[in-house]
């Protein structure tokens, strides 16, 4: 076998855990080869996820903003008009630099990066159309694909994937979004701020199910409030695609059922991981879906590890980055962790949505006592400066310990303001640790401060004293 085809380590997939896996395990001084089909690194959340996705939200956020929200500033912006493939070239240049910005990564790590498609073979190596490598390692980082429903088969005309949702040529007229998760709600909001009648479909009752339902709630409104029509605890059973529309049957919690139509229909059920033959060939065991993994990362093959969307928990990018990290750890001999509970959601529509660590639905069921403090955007200075006030900061501290177990915000930039609410709690801070935290002002994390000093039914900005739920 030829000498550069053994390698320390060898990484199927280069995605956002992938990646990362590679770069770390070069800094600890291991060799390391990285497999890919796709023709640019960086995985689904660089090239048709995370993104081209929050590329669009931008564009078409200040489409919007500048069309309806410029006259309340005293700017008068005359008639606002869209080009499409502009905004389009734009959303693949911030792609493709970011793509790029990986292969550079790879390179400047000394990370060798072979193109085509990987399989792993029965002993654990890992065979290619360029021949077969071999490593004390292999990580398995082969992400996830898009869910398709049985009756609504893609055919990326009318009845399309979110990938398919990032090119649009043109805007739709009438969108119909089958799923409320986080890809449904934030690609109905592109086609939305863009011209699009959008109505979002959810078989269960509240929109993100799974995410804090009153945080969920109040997102429910202002998407309402926008214009984004929803048919919640409504099942759609089946689809007829003619040269022009595509009609669906949902059917309400009531049992009847009613057409809706749309000239294309984004089906955002989820996302399913991308496992072929050659997996459960080599003997990895695949559990409910995923390839099932211990605490170390490593599958039922010796030598053979797994990690990102293709393994159990939230299919994320941060999640499937921090899983890389640690399993490159563990393969040089050190300690390696995640800790799954500080993990946040993001949802980036407008405002956005971030959750942490436990809801109060999961507090309740788990029989946890626990206090709740609450902050809303609408008494916030720099939110009314910002004109987006709507949403709030929620803490959720333990009863008696007042260590931080959850935080839901709904409100601006609720992506950045979770970041320090996740730092408190990875520390098993308290919300006293945050109140007692200088925050400058004026800013959005005052909120977050005031939302902690509520906990204790303390907070200086608002005139709420409840202290329990
Ligand atoms: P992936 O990113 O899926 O990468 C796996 C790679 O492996 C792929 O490039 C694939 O081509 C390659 N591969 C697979 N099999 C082989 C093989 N046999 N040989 C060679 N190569 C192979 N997450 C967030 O955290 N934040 C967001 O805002 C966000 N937005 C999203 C928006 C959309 C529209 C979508 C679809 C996803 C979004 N996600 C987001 C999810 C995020 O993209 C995934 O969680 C993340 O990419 C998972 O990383 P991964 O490394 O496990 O897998």
């Amino acid at each position: 076998m030829p000498e550069e085809k053994r390698f320390d380590v060898a990484i199927i997939g280069a995605g956002p855990g992938g990646y990362v896996a590679a770069i770390r395990a070069a800094q600890l001084g291991l060799s390391v080869v990285l497999f890919e089909e796709r023709e640019t690194l960086g995985g689904t959340c660089l090239n048709i996820g995370c993104i081209p996705s929050k590329a669009l939200l931008e564009s078409s956020e200040r489409f919007v903003s500048t069309r309806d929200g410029s006259a309340p500033h005293g700017i008068v912006v005359g008639s606002v008009g869209l080009d499409l493939e502009a905004m389009m070239a734009r959303k693949d240049g911030v792609v493709k630099q970011l793509t790029g910005g990986v292969g550079a990564l790879m390179k400047g790590n000394g990370v060798t990066v072979v193109e085509g498609r990987a399989e792993l073979s029965a002993g654990g190596a890992v065979r290619t159309a360029g021949g077969v490598y071999e490593a004390g390692a292999v990580v398995l980082a082969i992400g996830s694909v898009e869910q398709e429903l049985p009756f609504l088969p893609f055919d990326h005309r009318r009845i399309v994937s979110s990938t398919d949702a990032l090119s649009f040529e043109s805007v739709p007229e009438r969108l119909v979004v089958v799923g409320a998760g986080a890809i449904g709600l934030e690609l109905g909001s592109v086609w939305s701020r863009l011209g699009s009648a959008v109505t979002v479909i959810e078989i269960m009752d509240s929109i993100l199910p799974g995410m804090d339902r009153k945080s969920a709630k109040v997102l429910e409104k202002e998407l309402k409030r926008q214009g984004i029509e929803f048919m919640l605890s409504s099942k759609v059973t089946g689809a007829e695609s003619g040269e022009n529309e595509t009609v669906l049957t949902v059917e309400g919690g009531d049992g009847k059922a009613v057409k809706v139509s749309g000239d294309r229909v984004l089906v955002a059920v989820g996302r399913r991981p991308n496992i072929g033959p050659d997996i459960e060939a080599a003997g990895i065991v695949v559990e409910n879906g995923r390839i099932r993994i211990d605490e170390r990362f490593r599958t039922s093959v010796d030598g053979v590890y797994a990690i990102g969307d293709v393994v159990r928990g939230p299919m994320l990018a941060h999640k499937a980055e921090e899983e890389g990290a640690a399993v490159a750890e563990i393969i040089a001999g050190n300690g390696g962790h995640v800790n799954y509970g500080t993990i946040p959601s993001v949802v980036y529509t407008w405002p956005e949505m971030a959750s942490a660590g436990y809801t109060e639905e999961g507090l309740v069921s788990a029989g946890i006592p626990y206090r709740h403090g609450e902050f809303p955007f609408r008494v916030n200075a720099r939110a009314l400066a910002l004109g987006s006030s709507a949403g709030s900061v929620k803490i959720l501290a333990h009863e008696r310990s007042d260590e931080i177990l959850g935080a839901h915000i709904v409100g601006p930039w609720a992506s950045d303001l979770i970041a320090e609410i996740v730092s408190v709690m990875e520390f098993k801070g308290s919300a006293e640790d945050v109140a007692r935290t200088v925050h400058a002002h004026p800013t959005l994390s005052e909120a977050v401060k005031e939302a902690a000093l509520a906990v204790d039914g303390r907070p200086i900005h608002s005139l709420s004293r409840k202290v329990k739920t």
